[in-house]
Order: C-alpha cells, then sequence, then structure tokens
C-alpha cells in the first residue's frame, strides 16, 4: 500500500471538531490515504473544547469536594456543586445524601482519611467502567466531558487542582490523554499512582496502527475498550487499582467487579453472537472517526476504511469518488458516522455510492443524560450494535435480554 496526501478545500460547514483527517483504505486497489494528526497535535481548540475551557475554570480548589460530586452530571449540576464555598461544601455533601444511606457511607469511607478516595478518569466510557467497580463509594470525577473530541482535548488550567487532589487517577494511556497525563504528572502528589488501562491491558505487539493512527506517526489507535473483552480488563484494573487505594472497600469493590465483568461477558458473548448474524460478506466497516479496529479484530470484521474530514476542511472531489468506486467495489451495504464528530461528506458518499448513511455510532459519548440507564459504557455499546448489525443485515437478538443499566451495589 502506498500513503497519499489528500488535497484540502476549504469547508463552510465548519465541521469544526478536529485537524484534518482523511483516511481512505482502498484495499481491492492496494491504495490507501491516510493523514493523521488528531491525536499527536493540539491545534485548533474544538468547539466543544472550549465550551470545557470556559466551563471548567467556575471550578475552584476550594470546591473540589462538590465539583468530586458533580461528576456524571449536567453541566448545570457541575456549575450549581461548583458555586458551594469551601466551608460548606463538605457539609452539604453529607446534607444531600440520602439521610438513610448516610451511616452506610461514613462506613465505608477510608479508614484513614475518614473520606472517599477521589479517582479522577478521562473518557466517559472510561469513568462509567471506574464507576461501576467504585460504586458510590468513591468520589469521581470524569475530566474530559461528555461529547468531546478525546483526541484533541486540552485539559483546562483548573483540571490541574483536581488532578492535584486526586488519590488515584486512571486514564486509557496509549497517547490517548497526553496532555491530560503531562498536567497529572506536573500537579498529582507524588504517592498517587497514575494507571493506564491501556498499557495494562496489552502490550505494544498488539497495537493496532492504521488509518488514522498511522506507525509513522507514532502514536497508536488507542480505542481499546470498543473491544468489550478488554474492557473488563480494564475493570480489573480498576477493581485492582481502587483495593490498592482504598484497602478498607476491598470486598465492595470486588463484589461490583464480579457483577459488572458478568454484564460485560453477556455483552461481549451477545456481540460476537449477532456479528455472526451479518453475511460473511458484509461484515465491513467504513467509518468516519477510525474507533473500531480492535472490535474488529476481536468481532470478526474489517474495517475497510475510515474518513475523518475536520479542521475546516473536507476530502477533494477525487477522494470522494475513489470513496464511492471502493464502495460499490467492496459491496458496503452502510457507512457510518459519529456523534461527536458531523460530518456531511460521508452523507454525500453514502448517497453517490447508494448505500445507507449511519451518523450515530459513538465510541467516547454515551447516549441519554446523566441519569439514564443507558448513560453507561454498555449502554454506548449497545447503542452502536443497534445501528450497526441491522445496517449490515445481521440482527441484535442475542443482546436482547441486556440491561444497560450500572450495576453496582449501592450503600
Ligand atoms: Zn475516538
Amino acid at each position: 500500500m502506498h500513503q497519499r496526501q489528500s488535497r484540502l478545500v476549504p469547508s463552510r460547514l465548519a465541521a469544526a471538531l478536529t485537524t484534518l483527517l482523511l483516511v481512505s483504505m482502498l484495499a481491492a486497489c492496494g491504495s490507501t490515504t491516510a493523514t493523521n494528526s488528531s491525536s499527536s497535535t493540539a491545534q485548533a481548540a474544538t468547539g466543544a473544547t472550549m465550551i470545557a475551557a470556559t466551563a471548567a475554570p467556575t471550578m475552584s480548589t476550594a470546591t473540589t469536594a462538590a465539583t468530586m460530586m458533580a461528576v456524571d452530571t449536567t453541566t448545570s449540576g457541575a456549575t450549581m456543586a461548583a458555586t458551594m464555598s469551601a466551608a460548606t461544601s463538605a457539609a452539604t455533601m453529607m446534607a444531600a445524601t440520602d439521610t438513610a444511606t448516610s451511616g452506610a457511607m461514613m462506613a465505608a469511607t477510608s479508614a484513614s482519611t475518614g473520606k472517599k478516595i477521589k479517582v479522577v478518569t478521562t473518557v466517559a466510557p472510561l469513568t462509567n467502567i471506574v464507576r461501576n467497580v467504585g460504586g458510590d463509594r468513591i468520589d469521581l470525577h470524569g475530566i474530559i466531558p461528555d461529547g468531546t473530541d478525546s483526541h484533541t482535548f486540552e485539559p483546562a488550567p483548573s483540571d490541574a487542582q483536581v488532578l492535584a487532589a486526586a488519590d488515584l487517577i486512571l486514564v486509557n494511556g496509549l497517547h490517548l490523554e497526553s496532555p491530560t497525563e503531562k498536567m497529572a504528572n506536573a500537579n498529582k502528589q507524588p504517592n498517587v499512582e497514575m494507571v493506564r488501562f491501556g498499557d495494562n491491558t496489552i502490550t505494544q505487539n498488539d497495537w493496532i496502527f492504521d488509518f488514522s493512527f498511522p506507525k509513522d506517526k507514532g502514536d497508536p489507535n488507542p480505542h481499546l475498550w470498543m473491544n468489550v473483552q478488554y474492557a473488563m480488563h480494564y475493570a480489573e484494573v480498576a477493581r485492582d487499582a481502587l483495593i490498592k487505594t482504598d484497602p478498607a472497600n476491598k470486598d465492595y469493590y470486588t463484589q461490583n467487579a464480579t457483577t459488572f465483568l458478568a454484564k460485560l461477558k453477556q455483552l461481549d458473548d451477545g456481540i460476537a453472537t449477532s456479528v455472526q448474524t451479518i453475511p460473511a460478506g458484509q461484515r465491513k466497516l467504513v467509518t468516519y472517526h477510525d474507533s473500531w479496529a480492535y472490535f474488529a479484530r476481536r468481532y470478526g470484521m474489517t474495517v475497510i476504511g475510515a474518513i475523518q474530514p475536520s479542521d475546516f476542511a473536507e476530502p477533494s472531489p477525487k477522494d470522494v469518488a475513489s470513496m464511492v468506486d471502493q464502495l460499490k467495489a467492496e459491496h458496503v451495504p452502510a457507512l457510518f458516522g459519529s456523534e461527536v464528530f458531523p460530518s456531511k461528506v460521508l452523507d454525500e458518499i453514502g448517497k453517490e455510492a447508494g448505500v445507507k448513511y449511519i451518523d450515530t455510532l459513538r465510541d467516547d459519548d454515551p447516549p441519554g443524560k446523566a441519569g439514564d440507564p443507558n448513560h453507561t459504557y454498555i449502554g454506548m455499546i449497545l447503542s452502536d450494535m443497534q445501528a450497526m448489525i441491522p445496517a449490515l443485515g445481521g440482527n441484535i437478538d442475542a443482546l436482547k435480554s441486556l440491561d444497560p443499566a450500572d450495576s453496582y451495589a449501592k450503600n
């Protein structure tokens, strides 16, 4: 395969989310276009990042405890929490706790400090995995807001204070959150561990370099969690890290992990079965955002290509034409875009090639809103399967009985 740089033209649509990334793999004729820089450059603060950056400074060190409480909540919840004063935040936290559970909450706190441990994570799916293990006995703060492009995310200055107060920091690794890791290293307490899920799950031999993450850039595809087997390992890593940090709650974390792992196993098995219902020749993915590499390897699908126009640019007419030809030659039944990266060009390619265009895939943005039963890691993967499997000619009967809601014990 050879690589060629795509020509770009300015987009008036201001797709506006990241740096340009056009990738079109032409497996049939052996040519690949791959320009990637989304994870290696931080140019172009995205619209969503701008929002995050402007919202975050409303939180201060003094309100860290309150801020922690706001995890998994809506922006307004976070803002409310952040407005609490330092003097009242602890008391408010207790007051906000159901009185019936406050006794259990007290018992659940760390033996050494008398407080819940503060755990900091990054992208929403990982935050939810940690939530399902740590339950309500941890103060959990996901730094990267829902719906934000995690690849170009730059933490806000106020995140330094959140990281400084952390008892445990859990990140994906594989170069996904480099700016956040850098800030963590500069601000965390010396005895606090930063655990990288990805690096604890696979070795470099298993890294995938591909369309959006070419080897010459050095940044592997980081989306390990889209493979549920890897997500199960993430849950185990979270369990072990929480127990090490807060041994007083070992039994609670262990039980939650066991429950959650059983559900993830059900999800993993259900996806494997569902993919088998897709006609063999149609187990192919052409996506906008390149987040399906490890999923495909696990479940026997092939990622034919990924396109990611951004940074006010779109693929050239020639590249669009090549993609249309490829889709026709490969008999790919559907094209997939994602919530976080809306794209018009994929829609046009789909129409020209006569294939369905579905723009609801998610890899770091669980569906619904905080508190919804499906606003979870499992809910996100189920939503993806609902969008993907039937569009490729299969069915998801094997996943119908799976409850996406959080499963941790509430006490
Ligand atoms: Zn991604």
